[in-house]
């Protein structure tokens, strides 16, 4: 068995390690040891193990709440707390809990969600690297410093697609499609959870939030949703199931309604869906304070009928509502919550408190030397600018503007990101290294070395309302031989809660591009942001574009590696960029109307805005390299698949440039005519190929009847006879070779 030193291993191995009889038997002396304490706990005991408390005024003075929240611990009334890091903490803790009458365990619980200490990309940035594995090895990082700090419980992989990005949590997630978003929720789950639970580096991953939580109509937070079984099932749920069959050992629902019903007390959804057909065994956590917000959506009369429709809808623990806490005995009392759905959702909690090995050593997991030698392991920090490289897309790059050279007598770097640290970290960290960080300035500074003046002036705040510091800006690159200009967002300005009705480059910013253009310096653009921003006159006329979202610890340096060309770039974006406002939602998955446009000349009667443009600025799937690839000899190992056979498309990859460089090929589909209409395309297969100058490869997908496959109105899983399409290029929108098939009938 392969395995790198983080102890990685594919998928294929992981099958094989659960699949041993050892597993079997240890899941049946779990399931033992679970009924055996069940049998003694009260009611109030079992409601305990299903009340989730926030520790944030643990870190603060002994106060009163402090010291009731104390007692409810000693009193068996918490199974979890979220909120609380550190190995001092944790123990301190769970000492509380092992006084309660049957000393079950705590289980700690934190947004660990792109990083512990070491900080990687954001998510949405570090999927735009279509790398499982790297992706997989910064989960897994994260797991090692988390789990050494007393975290028994991660509330990540955020596995919601998300296709507007107004949605300030796009951030969070894998972009806008479903097939992408998939692979990477698998890759996270790998990745947090190691090769099983109860590795005393892993971390429970939650696929959350479940479910369609990413649709939000209008991309407010929060917000409503309303959508058809057919997206549900088809775009929203698969990358939640893959996850599952990755091994998720949670979910957490949703702060949205779903067609009316709060995802919290959604039974069709958490009961028939995750429960029921996909057979989840782990448990549902709720939102922070979704129980009890069901009563402010108007689906709940108060805090004791939120607690009942929740419990019985599937939503096993409460998050911060103290809705369970304060009234789930009494219901089950009056008779309104059975006994076996509470029994059920308790033996769920149980299940992993000793799947984790907490009834073993409690402490397992705050260990203090174990937590000194993973936060400070220089390792974590290397692998974090390798992803980061990974993660940046060149959008642009006209006239070999980009890489710059090495030996000009000075670079200006500019804007008011250029010196930032902690912008770089994105949100949704659990420590800033902002005191150990280069930023964009320091990275140019080391990399061009002593010989190249590197001058910086900021020009304005992100906010930049005012242009008083422009003219600063505009001498400082009066002088210069190349001028990078750090434009975007500051890291609170997207995540959750962060929706933005203009997504547009804050306040004048964009007047500082045109200022620098106006004396002749026009700047190569380094973008960073939580989510696609629109920047049109930045797109129309810098000559290169970097995108770097929020790139994490050593984004800096990783910025620098790939202005210099040290890092050849080989992102792909995983969400279209719009143009304008009034284009969103924009996605690639479009479906075909009556009256396509397909010529952007020709618009009278057609499906199109006659005010703007009808194509994205940048496609799903775009991202340049400063090298080149041919593709050439597409060619499929049969026509027509007949029923269980399997097609292997091929093709010819070639590196036709002059550096080493990865391309991400990408694999489309469309089914042409249908029972019920089909995207214009959908992504179903990709790789990352790595090729020398001058190098080339064969490339293989493999075709089989599950890729043709949709739901159908009746929503069941069914591919039909026909023709079919497929595609594959370097982009949504730069398809190079293409073929159909035939499903035989
Ligand atoms: C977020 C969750 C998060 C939870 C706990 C909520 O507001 O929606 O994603 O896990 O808080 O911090």
């Amino acid at each position: 068995m392969k395995r790198n030193w983080l102890g990685l291993v594919g998928p294929g191995a992981l099958a094989l390690c659960f699949a041993t009889s050892l597993a079997h038997a240890a899941e049946r002396s779990v399931a033992q040891r679970v009924e055996q304490l069940m049998g003694q706990m009260t009611l109030e005991e079992k409601v305990g193990q299903l009340n989730q408390l926030s520790g944030k005024e643990f870190t603060g003075p002994a106060t009163d709440k402090v010291r009731s929240m104390e007692a409810e611990i000693r009193g068996g009334g918490v199974g979890s707390m979220l909120n609380i890091k550190g190995v001092a903490d944790t123990r301190r803790l769970q000492a509380l809990a092992l006084q309660s009458r049957l000393k079950i365990p705590l289980l700690f619980g934190l947004d660990v969600i792109h990083g512990y200490q070491t900080v990687f990309p954001v998510p949405l940035g570090e999927s735009a690297s279509w790398d499982l594995e790297a992706i997989e090895e910064s989960a897994r990082i994260a797991a090692r410093e988390a789990s050494a700090s007393g975290i028994h419980w991660t509330f990540a992989p955020m596995v919601d697609v998300g296709r507007d990005p107004r949605w300030g949590r796009v951030m969070e997630g894998a972009g806008e499609d479903s097939y992408l978003g998939a692979r990477i929720a698998a890759a996270r789950v790998r990745g947090f959870q190691g090769a099983r639970l109860g590795g005393v580096e892993s971390v429970m991953a939650t696929a959350k939030h479940f479910a369609a939580y990413g649709a939000a109509i209008a991309g407010r937070d929060y917000n409503a949703v309303d959508m058809s079984g057919q997206l549900l099932h088809e775009t929203y749920l698969p990358p939640f199931k893959a996850a599952l069959d990755a091994g998720a050992a949670t979910f957490m629902n949703a702060f949205n309604t779903l067609n009316g019903i709060p995802a919290t007390g959604h039974a069709g959804l958490q009961r028939d869906i995750l429960k029921g057909a996909w057979g989840f065994k782990g448990f549902v956590v709720s939102d922070w304070g979704s129980v009890r917000e069901m009563v402010v959506h108007g689906y709940a009369g108060d805090l004791a009928d939120a607690a009942a429709k929740a419990l019985t809808a599937g939503s096993d623990m409460d998050m911060e509502s103290n809705a369970y806490a304060s009234s789930l005995a009494a219901q089950v009392r009056a008779g309104k919550v059975a006994l076996a759905q509470v029994d059920d959702a308790v033996r769920r909690v149980l299940t992993k408190k000793f799947e984790l090995g907490l009834f073993d050593d409690p402490y397992r997991f705050s260990d203090a030397a174990r937590e000194k030698a993973a936060l400070g392991d220089p390792r974590h920090r290397q692998a974090a600018r390798t992803i980061a490289g990974k993660s940046i897309v060149l959008l642009k790059n006209e006239g070999g503007a980009l890489p710059l050279r090495r030996g000009l007598r000075s670079i200006a770097v500019l804007g008011p990101l250029a010196d930032a640290r902690r912008d770089l970290e994105g949100g949704w960290i659990v420590k800033s290294n902002a005191a150990s960080m280069a930023s964009l300035v320091d990275a140019v500074r080391a990399a061009a070395g002593p010989a190249t003046k590197v001058r910086y002036a900021p020009g304005c705040d992100v906010a930049c309302r005012d242009t008083g510091g422009f003219e600063a800006a505009l001498q400082a690159a009066r002088g210069a031989d190349a001028v990078v200009l750090a434009l975007g967002e500051s890291w609170d300005m997207s995540g959750e809660a962060k929706s933005r009705a203009d997504i547009g480059l804050p306040g004048r910013q964009g007047e500082l591009f045109e200022a620098l253009r106006a004396i002749g310096k026009t700047p190569v653009v380094v973008l960073m942001a939580g989510r696609p921003l629109i920047f049109e006159h930045v797109a129309e006329h810098a000559p290169a574009i970097v995108y770097a979202w929020f790139p994490g610890s050593e984004g800096g340096h990783a910025m620098a590696d790939v202005l210099f060309g040290d890092v050849n770039p080989s992102a792909k974006l995983p969400m279209t960029f719009p143009r304008t406002m009034g284009q969103l939602p924009i996605g690639y998955q479009q479906y075909e109307t009556g009256r396509p446009v397909r010529d952007e000349k020709n618009i009278v009667y057609k499906s199109a805005y006659i005010d703007a443009p009808n194509t994205p600025r940048y496609a799903f799937g775009h991202g340049l390299s400063y090298t080149s690839f041919a593709y050439r000899n597409l060619q499929v190992s049969q026509p027509t698949m007949g029923a269980g056979d399997k097609i292997t498309l091929s093709f010819t990859l070639a590196n036709t440039g002059q550096r080493a460089g990865a391309e991400v090929v990408q694999l489309y589909l469309r089914d042409p005519v249908a029972s019920v209409v089909r995207p214009l395309k959908e992504l179903k297969g990709f790789q990352r190929v790595s090729l020398q100058p001058g190098e080339e490869r064969t490339v293989r997908f493999t075709i089989d009847r599950e890729t043709l496959s949709f739901f159908d109105r009746r929503l069941a899983w069914t591919a039909e006879p026909g023709r079919f399409e497929l595609m594959v290029g370097a982009a949504s929108n730069d398809i190079r070779l293409a073929q159909a098939i035939d499903l035989a009938p």
